[in-house]
C-alpha cells in the first residue's frame, strides 16, 4: 500500500467517527499545492546529474505549513504526499500553531561530498524560494538532512529575501538553532512512554524495552528510558541487534556508537541478534525507531510486546495494525509519539522570531507540557469513543482542522 493511502485510510477511520461529510473528507485530503522541481548540478567530477526535488504543502489552516525535508533515494511523489498530511494531523494533535507540509530530494545523500549536499540543497531552495517563507512554509531536517543543511537554507533563502532566522528550523545552536531539538523526537518518544506505563500502572523499574534503530530518535529515547529507570534489554541499528538480559549500559552504548562512525557494529556487551529478532523479543515495551513498514502482516502475529510507541513514522504498516488491534496490543502513533521534534522546531520559530534564546530548562520543560497535554486529550478520546490510539489522535487533529478551516471561511 503507498503511503498517502495508508494516512487516507486512517484518516477516513477517524473522518467516520466524527461524522465528516464527503465534501468536507475531500477538502481536508487534497493538498494545497504540490511542487516538483528539477535540480541540475555539477558532480565533484565534473559530471551533470539532474534530481527532482518536491514539496508538499498540505494544509494551513491552523498557520504555516511546518515538516522536514528528506534526501533519500526512494523519496517520490507520494511518499512526499504521505507525510506532508500526516505533518497537518501531528502539528494539530500537539495543538501547535502549524499546517502540514514535506519535502525531498531523490538522492543517496551518503553517497554525496559536502559540497555536492551544499550544491544541491541551494539548487533546491533557488528552485522553490518562492513558495516557502516563515510565514508560509518552513522546512526541517529529516532523513538525510541534518542541521548543517538547516544553515544552508538559511543563508540560501536569505540573499533573495533578506535576513531571517525563521524560514527553517532544526539550525546549528550556534545558528540561530535552539537547545535540546536534537534530543527532542526521542525525548518526546520517552515522555509519552512513561505516561503510557503511569496509566497501564506499570513501573519503569519492572518494564524491559526494545529499541530498533540507534540513531538520533533511537539513542535519544533509549537514554531517557534508561534515566527514567526502564531496562533497555536490546538496541540495534542498520549493523544488527544487540541484546543483554540485565540491561545494555546505554551511555556506554552510545559512546560506542559515536566512536564507530555512528555505528554499533562490533558493540561487545552483548549478545548480536537481527532486527527481525528483536521485533519479536518477549519485551514489555517495544519502540521502532528506524524505519517505516518493518512490522507488516507477516511478522505481525509473532511480536509479543503489548505496547508499542511508533518512533519512527509508520513503522506499522495498516495491514499489521489492524491484527495487532485485534490481539489487545496497544500502539502509540506516531503522530503522537514522535510529535516532539516539530513541537521543539515550533520553540526555535518562536525563539527566532522573537530574537531572545531560550534556555534548555525552558525548552524541556514546555515540550513536556505540550505532549501531557495532547496525551492526555488522545487517551480520554480514545475511551470515550472506544477506538484505538491511533484513531483518537487522528479525531483530534482532523476536528482541529476541520473546525479551523470552516471558522476561517471556505469560500
Ligand atoms: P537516523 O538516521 O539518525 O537514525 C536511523 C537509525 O536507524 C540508525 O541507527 C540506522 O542505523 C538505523 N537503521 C537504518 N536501517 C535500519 C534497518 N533496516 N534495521 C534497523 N535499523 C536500521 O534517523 P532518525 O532521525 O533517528 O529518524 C528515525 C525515524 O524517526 C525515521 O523514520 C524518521 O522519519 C522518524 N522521525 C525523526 C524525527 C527527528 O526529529 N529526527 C522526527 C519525527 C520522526
Amino acid at each position: 500500500m503507498k503511503s498517502s493511502e495508508a494516512v487516507k485510510l486512517y484518516f477516513n477511520r477517524a473522518a467516520d467517527q466524527l461524522e465528516l461529510t464527503e465534501n468536507m473528507r475531500a477538502l481536508l485530503l487534497t493538498p494545497k499545492r504540490e511542487v516538483q522541481v528539477q535540480i541540475a548540478i555539477e558532480m565533484d567530477n565534473g559530471d551533470l546529474q539532474t534530481l527532482l526535488g518536491y514539496r508538499v504543502q498540505h494544509n494551513n489552516a491552523r498557520g504555516p505549513m511546518k515538516g522536514g525535508l528528506r534526501f533519500h533515494p526512494e523519496v517520490d511523489l507520494d511518499e512526499v504526499r504521505g507525510l506532508a498530511s500526516l505533518m497537518t494531523w501531528k502539528t494539530a494533535v500537539v495543538n501547535i500553531p502549524y499546517g502540514g507540509a514535506k519535502g525531498g530530494i531523490a538522492v543517496d545523500a551518503r553517497s554525496l561530498s559536502t559540497r555536492e549536499l551544499e550544491r544541491i540543497t541551494r539548487k533546491f531552495i533557488d528552485e522553490i524560494h518562492d513558495v516557502i517563507g516563515p510565514d508560509t512554509d518552513i522546512p526541517a531536517p529529516d532523513m538525510g538532512t541534518n542541521a548543517e543543511v538547516m544553515a544552508w537554507i538559511m543563508n540560501q533563502y536569505n540573499k533573495y529575501h533578506g535576513f531571517g532566522p525563521g524560514i527553517v528550523t532544526g539550525k546549528p545552536v550556534e545558528h540561530y538553532g535552539i537547545p535540546g531539538r536534537e534530543e527532542a523526537t526521542g525525548r518526546g518518544v520517552g515522555i509519552i512512554a512513561i505516561k503510557t506505563l503511569g496509566r497501564l500502572g506499570r513501573k519503569p523499574k519492572e518494564t524491559r524495552v526494545a529499541l530498533q534503530g540507534f540513531g538520533n530518535v533511537g539513542s535519544h529515547a533509549a537514554k531517557f528510558l534508561h534515566d527514567a529507570e526502564c531496562r533497555i534489554v536490546a538496541i540495534s541499528d542498520l549493523s544488527g541487534g544487540y541484546y543483554r538480559e540485565e540491561g545494555i549500559q546505554v551511555l556506554e552504548a552510545i559512546r560506542y556508537a559515536n566512536q564507530h562512525k555512528r555505528s554499533l557494529e562490533g558493540y561487545p556487551e552483548a549478545e548480536k541478534i537481527s532486527n527481525e529478532e528483536l521485533l519479536e523479543l518477549d519485551v514489555d515495551l517495544l519502540v521502532p525507531a528506524a524505519l517505516g513498514g518493518v512490522i507488516h502482516a507477516d511478522n505481525a502475529e509473532r511480536i509479543k510486546a503489548p505496547l508499542i510507541i511508533e518512533a519512527a513514522n509508520a513503522p506499522i504498516r495498516p495491514d499489521a495494525d489492524a491484527l495487532l488491534n485485534d490481539r489487545g496490543v496497544l500502539v502509540l502513533p506516531d503522530i503522537l509519539a514522535n510529535a516532539g521534534g516539530v513541537t521543539v522546531s515550533y520553540f526555535e520559530w518562536v525563539q527566532n522570531r522573537q530574537y531572545y534564546q531560550w534556555g534548555l530548562d525552558r525548552v524541556r520543560q514546555e515540550l513536556d507540557r505540550v505532549l501531557t497535554s495532547a496525551f492526555e486529550e488522545v487517551w480520554g478520546l480514545s475511551h470515550e469513543h472506544d477506538v484505538s490510539l491511533r484513531t483518537a489522535a487522528f479525531m483530534l487533529g482532523i476536528g482541529r482542522v476541520g473546525r479551523a478551516t470552516v471558522l476561517g471561511g471556505i469560500t
